[in-house]
């Protein structure tokens, strides 16, 4: 079922928005070759105990029956796509990591993600990020009322596979409102055709997550880390938006 947001439930989410993007903020400008993964993790850990949010990720139940999520946020480098749990691992000139975070503040969740390049990185893997990026924002632009949700999906599908890259399937995005996941499914390809017509109050994260070789992905032995089936490099960008009269609003904006 998908929840209708009053105007102050919105005002509530865009607080819960407002922090997760100022904490992406502090852990884009930490990144650096030499800092750990579990580090950046302490970062928004403590950010959280600041502003009395609680850190959504930490103990997410495994949706097969394995271990919760360990992490605050998801660490994702390189060829890691989304749900990498953070550690000892030490980011080097050339890695990317994608950082995933969410909370729940008064109530209400945020949630978003940003790939960053870690001093430089080849070109073509700065181009991906850049697609991805671009990918999320052409499917934010087409979230207004009366609109079907599958414009959102094929619009972010058609940026990304027009630049070559593919478009993983087996993730999607959500609804989010009192709970980060909630209905419906935003998933990031199909025809425009597809899903419900979006309305007014509607909350949405919005998430794609995109491959330079093959869509397919595995999880790794950790139960958790998603990586690309050939070893790829991968990007992933989130925000959660909220439909309004005036179109999308940006909950997540940095
Ligand atoms: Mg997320
Ligand atoms: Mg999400």
């Amino acid at each position: 079922m998908i929840i209708i947001k009053t105007p102050a439930e919105i005002v509530r989410m865009r607080a819960a928005g407002e922090l997760v993007a100022r904490v992406l903020k502090i852990l884009e400008a930490r990144i650096k070759p030499g800092i750990t993964t579990g580090e950046l993790d302490a970062i928004a850990a403590n950010e959280c105990k600041k502003y009395g949010a609680i850190p959504v990720f930490k103990n997410y139940p495994h949706p097969r029956g394995g271990r919760p999520f360990p992490g605050v946020i998801c660490a994702s480098v390189n060829n890691e796509v989304v749900h990498g749990i953070p550690g000892a691992r030490i980011l080097h000139e050339g890695d990317i990591i994608s950082i995933d975070f969410g909370v729940l503040l008064d109530g209400y969740a945020g949630d978003s993600a940003i790939t960053v390049a870690v001093g430089q990185v080849d070109p073509e893997v700065a181009k991906l990020i850049k697609v991805t990026e671009a990918a999320l924002l052409k499917g934010i632009s087409n979230a207004y009322a009366g609109n079907k949700l599958g414009q959102i999906s094929n619009a972010i599908q058609n940026y990304a596979e027009k630049h070559g890259y593919h478009v993983v399937r087996e993730y999607v995005g959500h609804g989010i409102g009192k709970d980060m996941h909630e209905d419906p499914a935003v998933p990031n390809y199909g025809r425009p055709d597809r899903g419900p017509v979006l309305k007014e109050g509607m909350a949405l994260a919005i998430e794609p997550m995109i491959n330079i070789g093959t869509r397919k992905v595995n999880v790794t032995r950790d139960e958790w880390t998603v990586v690309t089936g050939d070893g790829s490099f991968s990007a992933h960008f989130e925000h959660s938006v909220a439909i309004t009269a005036n179109g999308p609003e940006i909950l997540t904006l940095r």
